[in-house]
């Protein structure tokens, strides 16, 4: 059992277009803070950490609005909106030094904060990161639950190794952060990356409510492009299936080019044309394919080999008051 006395927790938690939900699940966050605090399992010096994703609504104001209010709300925006995945890691970056402890969480409710208590507990038992797993997708629509389960198992199935459905509730310790800073990709898929930076890690269970307020902002396209950057970004698996493939075809084509010659020398050859059309229109699709998957690589070296920065925080609520997130030692 892991003692300490001043644990301090910051927890995580992107805003994009929230201001219908953020009123609402605002004070959740901090009364789950204080309770902990009541516990003594957490200090008082943590803190609810805001990152506005460039939202184009009320956000930013709602989040400034809550630091005046209450010390324990702390904001950063960035400078447009980057996308979920790097807006968690703005706020975990911020965070890091300043806490022991992260719990990244969506802002909508969805999550319950009372898998918190057990986190904070399996922490203090020795583990460094605890993913929150959803036990069952009933609240989701059964098109929102077919395509997220096809998701992991589809995932896990093409090399890139995720929690079956984890999404991004979870703690984090900071020395796992620390590590952390050091994976430098641009394209992040953070429930792929965490299990590679090792750790002892264990599963929180908890059931997924319906978002309160407002709407999701991850329709079927935005969970293909997820999907697809979780697999390219964490394994070369479907290159690898492509190589096999050309091996396959290469010894279909060997056997086809004998036969093709002892047809011919047999003398009875018959004009094929049908035939010759289906394995050209067969072939061509297959080879754009494998094609726009060494593309989707290429981009990806792309994009690192550009190596911009993954988030820009444009504003924070405790320059107002001329302060500096405190460095914990
Ligand atoms: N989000 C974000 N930037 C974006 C899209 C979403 O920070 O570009 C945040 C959003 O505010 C929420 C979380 O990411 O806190 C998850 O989004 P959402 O609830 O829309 O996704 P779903 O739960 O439907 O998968
Ligand atoms: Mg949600």
């Amino acid at each position: 059992m892991r003692k300490d006395a001043c644990l301090i927790l910051y927890m995580v938690i992107p805003c994009y277009n929230e201001e219908k939900v953020l009123p609402i699940t605002a004070g959740m966050f901090l009364d789950k803070i204080k309770e902990l605090v009541s516990q003594k399992k957490i200090d008082d010096r943590s803190r609810v950490l805001f990152v506005n994703d460039g939202s184009k609504d009320d956000t930013w104001n709602i989040i400034c609005g809550l630091a005046k209010e209450d010390e324990h709300y702390l904001g950063i925006t960035q400078s447009r909106n980057r996308g979920h995945q790097n807006a968690v890691l703005a706020g975990l970056m911020e965070a890091k030094d300043a806490c022991d402890i992260t719990i990244s969480i969506d802002c909508d409710g969805q999550d319950d904060i009372n898998a918190m208590n057990e986190m904070v507990d399996a922490y203090l038992d020795g583990c460094e990161v605890v993913y929150g797993v959803r036990n069952s997708r009933t609240t989701d629509t059964f098109f929102k639950r077919f395509t997220a389960e096809g998701f992991y198992k589809f995932l896990n199935w093409m090399g890139a190794e995720v929690v079956y459905n984890h999404a991004d509730y979870r703690l984090v310790s900071s020395r796992v952060l620390k590590e952390f800073a050091n994976f430098h990709e641009v394209n992040l898929f953070l429930r792929g990356m965490f299990p590679l930076v090792g750790f002892q890690s264990t599963s929180v269970y908890y059931a997924r409510a319906e978002r309160m307020e407002g709407e999701s902002h991850y329709p079927l396209k935005k969970m293909l492009a997820l999907a697809l950057d979780g697999i390219t970004s964490l394994s070369i698996k479907p290159i690898r299936m492509i190589t096999s493939f050309g091996f396959m075809v290469s010894i279909a084509s060997f056997i086809g080019i004998l036969w093709a010659i002892i047809s011919a020398l047999a003398g009875n050859t018959v004009s094929g044309w049908s035939s010759i059309i289906c394995v050209i229109c067969f072939f061509s699709g297959i080879q754009l394919i494998c094609l726009g998957v060494i593309g989707e690589y290429i981009g990806k070296v792309y994009m690192e080999a550009k190596g911009r920065p993954r988030y820009i925080i444009s504003e924070r609520t405790w320059e107002d008051k001329n302060e500096r997130l405190p460095k914990r030692k």
